[in-house]
């Protein structure tokens, strides 16, 4: 089989790897991570200097005509140089769920820049389950009324828009009964608090208060989002993969570079056989998770595939990440190396859209035919 990027997609790639190289270096991203924890000018840079914001969408609808795929390379470089503008929040999850309900201007929102969003679909004690809606959205008059407790919602600081999973029939955990809905964000009822994550990022958590929404805010038909929901997270798990083997490819190769400079007893650590082995272990993690990526990128909407690629990677993120702390002695503790920091970004995807062990636990409920 013929593995390789066409033309355009290596042109995309190579394009952000330069611009990624130029403009966001670790101080500026530590600049943007200790400050408002997005830059709107990388991100108006990204809709109007690269056009990724347009890579997965179809010609149709101004993108360039990209896919899955697209979004794996794209997410592959995020990943390398650790970029905090939220990609995946927007592009790949809010592009997604407009793709699929027929929102058009949410398309072109997307694409111009001008529209960001963040999904609000975890709540306390959900355990990662998209089912475990209490959030409940009442019908009134022409419109909602939204009420609950949206927990960890990324992005959600500079998101314009949320979408939002919630109850509008059947009991705790039920499929049925979820529907989905885009709402201003802090609109009147929407309470955010926002906050830091370990890797740089931001978060919120969101109350909606009694919050009333206009009846198009409804996306898709009502009380029978799960289906998309599900499909759309593995999307987003999928694209999360991507960005992890940028991940583990930097972890892999900083943490080489830096024995190959750092000398202790005459000669560099990397001459010590023990550490070689170390680094190799490294290498194929990195290697490995992208063969995973790329068969789960292929075989979407497959959650099976999704959910052992994601499982895999997860235990590479954490025997990495803890590798290049130790192999950079001392150093890797830093705040000023990056390495923490790339290790920082490993540990929270390593739990983000399902922790290893729920991953194991969905592909073989998945594998031997067990609800999932
Ligand atoms: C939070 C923190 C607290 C600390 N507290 C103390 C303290 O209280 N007292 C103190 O003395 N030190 C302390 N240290 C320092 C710590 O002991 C050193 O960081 C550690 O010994 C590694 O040394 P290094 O940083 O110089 O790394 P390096 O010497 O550069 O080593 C890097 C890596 O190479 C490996 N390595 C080096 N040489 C070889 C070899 N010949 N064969 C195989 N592997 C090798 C090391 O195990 C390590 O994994 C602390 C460090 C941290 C991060």
């Amino acid at each position: 089989m013929d593995f390789s990027y066409t033309e355009t997609q290596t042109m995309v790639r190579d394009t952000l790897a330069r611009f990624l190289a130029d403009r966001y270096d670790h101080e500026t991203r530590m600049k943007i991570a200790r400050g408002d924890g997005w830059s709107p000018d990388i991100w108006r840079a990204f809709a109007e200097d690269l056009g990724i914001l347009a890579a997965p969408f179809s010609e149709a609808h101004g993108g360039l005509g990209g896919g899955a795929v697209e979004t794996m390379i794209v997410m592959e470089e995020l990943g390398k140089a650790l970029v905090l503008e939220p990609y995946l929040s927007t592009v790949v999850i809010g592009g997604g769920f407009a793709r699929e309900t027929g929102r058009d201007d949410l398309i072109e929102g997307i694409i111009s820049g001008t529209t960001t969003t963040a999904f609000a679909w975890a709540e306390p004690k959900g355990r990662f389950d998209p089912a475990n809606v209490t959030t409940g959205a009442k019908r009134s008059g022409g419109g909602w009324t939204l009420s609950g407790h949206k927990a960890v919602v990324r992005d959600a600081p500079f998101a314009s828009h949320l979408i939002v999973t919630a109850r509008t029939g059947g009991g705790p955990r039920e499929r049925s009964g979820i529907s989905l809905f885009l709402v201003e964000n802090g609109a009147k009822g929407i309470v955010r608090r926002d906050y830091p994550t370990a890797d740089g990022g931001r978060a919120s958590e969101v109350y909606f208060e009694a919050a009333d929404v206009p009846g198009e805010a409804l996306l898709g038909e009502a009380d029978a989002a799960f289906p998309l929901v599900s499909r759309i997270i593995d999307e987003a798990t999928t694209a999360l993969c991507a960005e992890a083997v940028g991940v583990l490819r930097e972890l892999h190769r900083q943490t080489q570079d830096y024995a190959q400079q750092r000398k202790q007893f005459g000669q560099p650590i990397s001459k010590f056989q023990v550490l070689q082995h170390r680094m190799v272990d490294m290498f194929m993690e990195a290697e490995q998770a992208a063969s995973m990526t790329l068969m789960a990128t292929l075989k979407l909407p497959d959650p099976a595939a999704v959910s052992m690629a994601k499982a895999k990677i997860g235990k590479g993120l954490t025997l990495s990440g803890q590798e290049a702390i130790q192999i950079h002695g001392g150093m890797g503790m830093t705040d000023e190396l990056a390495i923490g920091h790339y290790f920082k970004r490993a540990t929270m995807i390593e739990s983000q859209f399902g922790n290893t062990d729920w991953h194991l636990g969905r592909y073989e409920a998945l594998a031997f035919g067990e609800a999932a």
